[in-house]
């Protein structure tokens, strides 16, 4: 299988991150894509660095007003007297009260960035493009004719909205592979794996039809992002009956994630889609250090093979997996799952 890498990622290294109201350096770092690199290159894939798209395949997805502040933020930030190393919110707009755009890059931060799981620092714009620009890459690859493509993605995407960065995510890569793909098919699904809510992806299709999407996580109850991926969230409007979501209990091991898995890859038949995007997590992991799901090693390779038979060309794009020595394991059986079973 293709895999396309950019290594504009290795300097986006984000320092903040609270957890519990401790800060602490942040879970997402350049070492988690280089042990996923060097897992595909063992098994053999081969691996490819995304041309420049521009800023055609980001735009049909994000706002203009989002992009620039994500290009220009650092620079702004930091010529504010006593600035931090690295742009963090610390104050956000009131859901349904009136909300003026500010012009501050303080203010802009809290309208844009959802947490403090995003900082921007000086390479984070060149990251979260390069990681855009694979996704997209990878959606062309299979567009042109390619079964599937693995999207290695460094930063992840799929918390992020239209217009909004949180939880290590800046751009949303699943969004922008589906979006791509939408030239060349009348509808798309994507299917999210991760181990948490796909919370931006359902937010930027929530009220379109044309675009399924289908996503398995922990409990919101339990686990972030905690104000969505809860089942009765079903689309709205023209949306209405296109969000699937199925929120998973904690430690739900193998086969109870292959049952609900089924029952997505049930409804995604029926939406009979020309391509699918999977948001590929491997955080659902027993010993990723979020300790959230129980799917075992050998796991990942049933869930993709069921993928698989879809029959859908596939985009894969890297979402969650932490640091751990299961790491590069889980993405070659997810790999090798998928492959057997196509
Ligand atoms: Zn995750």
């Amino acid at each position: 299988m293709k895999v396309v890498y950019s290594d504009h990622h290795l300097a986006h290294d984000p320092r903040a991150f609270i957890v519990r109201g401790r800060m602490q350096r942040s879970n997402e770092q350049p070492e988690r894509a280089l042990r996923l690199l060097a897992a595909a290159r063992a098994d053999g894939h081969e691996v490819i660095a995304p041309p420049d798209l521009g800023a055609g395949p980001r735009a049909a997805v994000h706002t203009p007003e989002y992009l620039r502040f994500l290009e220009t933020a650092y620079a702004r930030w930091r010529q504010l007297p006593d600035a931090s190393e690295e742009v963090l919110p610390n104050i956000h707009p009131f859901p349904g009260q009136p909300c003026t755009y500010p012009e501050s890059v303080v203010g802009q931060a809290g309208f844009h960035m959802g947490d403090t799981a995003c900082s921007i620092g000086p390479d984070t714009w060149r990251a979260a493009t390069g990681a855009a620009n694979a996704a997209a890459h990878a959606a062309q690859l299979v567009a042109d004719g390619e079964r599937a493509a693995y999207a290695l993605c460094r930063p992840p995407g799929h918390h992020a909205y239209v217009d909004r960065a949180n939880g290590f995510c800046y751009l949303n890569n699943c969004a922008i592979a589906a979006q791509h793909l939408r030239q060349f098919h009348a509808r798309v699904a994507i299917l999210d794996i991760d181990m948490h809510h796909g919370n931006g992806t359902q937010g930027i299709f929530y009220r379109r039809s044309d675009v399924l999407t289908v996503s398995l996580h922990g409990d919101p109850r339990l686990f972030t992002p905690f104000f969505t991926g809860h089942a009765h969230e079903r689309g709205e409007g023209e949306g209405l009956g296109y969000n699937l979501n199925l929120p998973l209990a904690r430690g739900t091991g193998d086969d109870a994630y292959l049952a609900a898995l089924a029952e997505a890859c049930a409804t995604i038949r029926a939406y009979a889609p020309g391509a699918l995007v999977v948001a590929l997590g491997l955080d659902a992991h027993e010993r990723d250090p979020y300790q959230a799901l129980a799917v075992t090693t050998p796991g990942f390779a049933r869930i993709t093979a069921e993928i698989a038979r879809l029959g859908l060309p596939t985009v894969l794009v890297q979402e969650g997996g932490y640091l751990s020595d299961d790491l590069g394991p889980n993405l070659s059986s997810a790999l090798r799952g998928f492959a057997g079973a196509a």
